[in-house]
């Protein structure tokens, strides 16, 4: 069986949206990635850090989705990365009230010997250069590598940024984000851009108004599913990613026409994600559920126009 690597944050969320706040929850981008992957059943692990303040009973409820945490690593006496976000409105933008890096500004990522040669790498938002010591790691080149990111690294480590992109081959952006590495407002040009600096495939993801995917010069489009009632969209992107990569090792095809489903899986993942306040949603949600959403999916774009 393919594997996958997850690297990312582990970490203590509180969340704001006009629907209410939370207290410090489970969060991370690697803990809703590994969240979204387990739906797949494959070999996955997540290499990640957190303080000894972090309960066993969050590490436990990974392992029993079959995401090996003996990457996750527990530093004695340390604190676990804090996030704090406040959700305007319109639920499509937020405020980051509080980030404390705490453990994380000192980690030193290890791939569990296993796993470095791990045919997919899901490269979750992190400091780039922990990004970049993941690659260092794996004995051979994975067939894929994919990053997620955002504007935090962007203003703080962009050189760093820059350069691992230049090593990976799947990029996945939000539409601000892309337009602030490029400094182009047309996602099509921002787009065009991004591969200029190594990925082959950028997806980039604009919340409640779906996904695009790029590649040389093809472009496909995935909607969100529209829903009733967006409670939280914490992870979503996280999710989005999970999906994406779980689907591709499970099937290990890693052609443009196969990522086009990737990103539907992505895109059913994600709109489960949201309904619930952080990984709440993710923890319970069954293999019938998703196949029902995707049916649904499928019918909220398929059309038959006959062209003369
Ligand atoms: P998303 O909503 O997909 O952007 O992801 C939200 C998750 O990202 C939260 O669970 C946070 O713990 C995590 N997060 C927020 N800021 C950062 C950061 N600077 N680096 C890594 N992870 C972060």
């Amino acid at each position: 069986m393919s594997k996958l690597v997850i690297v990312g944050t582990v970490a203590f969320d509180a969340i704001e949206t006009p629907f209410g706040k939370t207290d410090k929850i489970l969060g991370g981008a690697a803990t809703f990635i590994g969240l979204a992957a387990s739906h797949f059943d494959i070999d996955a692990a997540a290499v990640s850090v957190v303080g000894d303040d972090f309960p066993q009973d969050y590490l436990d409820l990974l392992s029993n989705k079959h995401i090996d945490t003996s990457g996750i690593e527990v530093v004695n006496g340390g604190k676990t990365f804090f996030w704090s976000g406040r959700y305007h409105n319109d639920m499509n933008s937020r405020d980051t009230l509080v980030t404390e890096l705490n453990t994380l500004a000192d980690f030193n990522p290890v791939v569990p010997s296993d796993y470095k040669d791990a045919e997919v790498v899901m490269l979750g938002n992190l400091h780039p250069l922990v990004q970049s010591s993941v690659l260092d790691q794996m004995s051979k080149k994975p067939k894929l590598a994919i990053l997620d990111t955002m504007n935090f690294w962007m203003d703080c480590a962009l050189d760093d940024l820059r350069n691992v992109i230049k090593r990976i081959d799947v990029i996945t952006i939000n539409d601000e984000e892309a337009r602030q590495l490029t400094g182009e407002y047309s996602l099509v040009v921002a787009a065009r851009k991004i591969y200029e600096m190594g990925p082959k495939y950028v997806v980039i993801k604009k919340g409640e108004h779906g996904a695009l995917l790029f590649h040389d010069d093809h472009v496909f489009y995935a909607p969100a599913l529209p829903l009733e009632e967006v409670f939280d969209p914490t992870g979503a992107g996280d999710t989005f990613a999970g999906g994406f990569a779980g689907y591709l090792v499970k099937t290990n095809d890693f052609s443009f026409e196969n990522m086009k489903n990737a990103v539907i899986y992505g895109s059913t993942l994600a709109s489960f994600c949201v309904e619930k306040f952080g990984t709440e949603r993710m923890q319970t949600l069954s293999s019938s559920e998703v196949h029902k959403r995707l049916l649904q999916f499928k019918q909220l774009t398929q059309f038959d126009i006959e062209l003369g």
